[in-house]
């Protein structure tokens, strides 16, 4: 298909979804070979490959045994404890085999969940695969996570195995998990499960409930030689679930299917992500979160790659640290995010130029909205172009972006291109739900069936599934991606915000994205959050909250309120001065979710003297008392 150009490709995969998909299915392996790709009989439910049976970790290991068995399929790299271990594809297929023979002892069956809280290490994969080897379906929770958070996915899921290790490390400080795991069980109300004890010597703790904890190694050493079959599932069988994150509001239970999020990972990384098998490839999110599970994981696995899986923090022991990476290991495709790179931007750009990133053909960013100086920053530092991806946990894979695999299209600076092959989108007007032209600003949906990849249901939860997603617009359902978007002449989507976070400002609306990417413009701006704020007169008015490269150049009353005009400055010759920030409140740091997005809704809910609401995922409570001081100043 590729080859085709990325149009006709696209154009080929709405109308002919049926022969498009079926030979993408051809990708993987089949235990019973589909003979239809879609069963849309139950929309907005989609059943990709219905009749078509498979196994996740057979295609992301025991298939690549006669031909990579030798090739090196992870490499885990830990700039917290020093360690660095790599695995064959060989040797990932016994450490499954035993973790999946130790899990069949403790009564996983098929259909079972396990969830699993670890850190960044090469067990919490195998975990993974083990999981879906025997066809039982993981829900990993991010590390970070504190009892309370986990006691909620617990109840949720209600696992008959939790995957455990005595500690993290973050910023070379021991973060033990065990014991915020045996919180979390007291606080919850599920049924007890068996829970397994990665023990990596970190944590003193050694506390175990007997009868019900077990520990790693020993359970390795018993199932040492076991050999366990992988499990034939339908396609549709649940592979895992997964949680959103929470920005705003309550998160949901994603649930994905096999067979469906196989083909779409094993497409994705010829036609998006260009990866070749056999190359390197180093996706830096977290196992915890969904670009984690796609691009860490199952993607490069599937496609044969070598996967690095890196814990630690981008800046330690140095800013060059993803960069030495890059030139050891000879990576050629990088992901990571736009928080981690203005992370990055913040030090010594030399970093960039000491190692030898020959390799690299590609950064991909997804997650947030790409900022112009970012974007430019990292692309000029790497001497490779910068890729945006937008996409959801919901959709597991990218919803908009530019796709090098089938084509070289020209990109646009802010614009995540175009519509992945197999979306078919739509901007529609928020009120009236009419479908809107090029030029207009409404939200993003995607006409249903969602594709291969995406999300089946809410775990146990079909309802609210549709009440979610479903229900914004009479008429035919969409899929809403409650983001506010528009397009140009072109076909270029620009991402404006949330529609939660578009600010009406006396009757002119306003995406909070387009007035963050103006306020940086401002040459000492680091990020920025800019929500809209009740205002009497106008209905609402745009507040930033600025973290400053330079925070010295700030300092004392006359100077921080230079910097605060130069600031609505930029927005004024940007957007014109209907955007212009009431107020700007420079800050050390911005709240945010511990998957690193803005946690807009509690600023703005300060902002206006509310309580901020849910904050069972802020990364960083300083950062909120931040805000509040800046708005109610001593
Ligand atoms: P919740 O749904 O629980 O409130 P969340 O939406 O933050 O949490 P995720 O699924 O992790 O959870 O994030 C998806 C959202 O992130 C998108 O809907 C969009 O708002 C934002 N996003 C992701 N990638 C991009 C991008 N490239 N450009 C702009 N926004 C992006
Ligand atoms: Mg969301």
């Amino acid at each position: 298909m590729a080859g085709a150009g990325y149009k006709a490709t696209h154009e080929r995969s709405i109308r002919d979804r049926e022969g498009f998909w079926l030979e993408e299915a051809s990708r993987i392996d089949w235990r019973v070979k589909p003979t239809t790709a879609l069963d849309a009989s139950r929309l907005p439910f989609a059943q990709w490959f219905p009749d078509g049976q498979t196994n996740l970790c057979h295609n992301a290991v025991d298939r690549h045994l006669p031909e990579r068995g030798a090739q090196s399929a992870l490499v885990y790299i830990s700039s917290e404890t020093g360690a660095t271990r790599t695995f064959t594809y060989a040797q990932v297929y016994r450490e499954v085999n035993r973790l999946a023979g130790a899990m069949k002892g403790l009564g996983v069956e098929c259909g079972d969940r396990v969830l699993i809280y670890m850190p960044m290490v090469p067990e919490a994969i195998f975990a993974m695969l083990a999981t879906v080897r025997l066809g039982a379906v993981h829900s990993v929770v991010f590390g970070g996570f504190a009892a309370a958070s986990l006691a909620a996915r617990i109840d949720d899921a209600q696992p008959r195995l939790i995957m455990t290790a005595d500690a993290g490390m973050r910023m070379g400080k021991v973060i033990p998990l065990k014991p915020l795991l045996d919180e979390a069980l007291a606080l919850s109300a599920a049924a007890t499960p068996q829970v397994v004890v990665l023990d990596r010597g970190l944590a003193p703790d050694r506390a175990r409930v007997a009868g019900r904890d077990h520990d790693y190694a020993r359970l390795r050493g018993i199932h040492m030689n076991d050999e366990i079959a992988c499990e034939w599932v339908p396609s549709s069988h649940p592979s895992y679930i997964l949680y959103t994150s929470g920005t705003t509001g309550r998160p949901k239970g994603v649930q994905r299917d096999t067979g469906g999020y196989a083909v779409a990972l094993a497409s994705s990384m010829e036609y998006i992500y260009d990866s070749r098998p056999g190359e390197a490839w180093f996706c830096t999110s977290d196992i915890g979160w969904v670009v984690g599970h796609s691009y860490i994981v199952y993607a490069p696995l599937i496609n044969g790659s070598t996967t690095i899986l890196y814990e630690g923090l981008p800046m330690r022991p140095d800013p060059g640290v993803w960069w030495k990476i890059v030139q050891d290991y000879r990576v050629s495709g990088m992901f990571s995010s736009p928080t981690a790179i203005r992370v990055l931007k913040k030090q010594d750009p030399a970093w960039l130029g000491r190692y030898d990133l020959s390799t690299l053909r590609f950064l991909f960013l997804a997650g947030e909205p790409l900022d112009e100086p970012t974007s430019a920053w990292i692309s000029k530092g790497l001497g490779v172009p910068v890729i945006d991806n937008y996409w959801q946990t919901e959709t597991g894979w990218p919803i908009l972006t530019a796709q090098p695999g089938i084509e070289d299209t020209p990109r646009k600076i802010g614009s995540p291109s175009f519509a992945t092959y197999g979306y078919e989108l739509e901007i529609r007007d928020e009120q009236t739900g009419a479908a809107l032209g090029a030029g207009q600003k409404g939200v993003l949906c995607i006409v249903p069936p969602l594709p291969p990849g995406c999300m089946s249901t809410i775990w146990r939860d079909d309802e609210r599934f549709i009440s979610t997603y479903f229900s914004s617009f009479r008429g035919a359902p969409v899929y809403t991606t409650f983001d506010w978007a528009t397009r140009d002449e072109d076909g270029y989507y620009f991402i404006l915000g949330r529609t939660d976070d578009v600010i009406n400002v006396a009757g002119h609306r306003l995406g909070t994205r387009e007035i963050e990417e103006a306020v940086q413009t401002h040459a000492n701006v680091a990020e920025c959050a800019v929500v809209g704020v009740a205002d009497a007169l106008k209905g609402q008015v745009p507040v930033a909250f600025v973290v400053l490269k330079d925070p010295a150049r700030a300092e004392g009353a006359l100077q921080c309120s230079a910097h605060a005009r130069e600031v609505q400055h930029a927005v004024d010759t940007h957007i014109g001065a209907i955007g212009r920030p009431a107020q700007v409140h420079f800050v050390a740091a911005l709240p945010k979710t511990r998957s690193g997005k803005l946690l807009r809704r509690s600023i703005q809910a300060l902002a206006e003297g509310r309580d901020p609401g849910d904050l069972t995922t802020l990364e960083d409570p300083a950062a909120l008392e931040q805000v509040r001081e800046a708005l109610n100043p001593r």
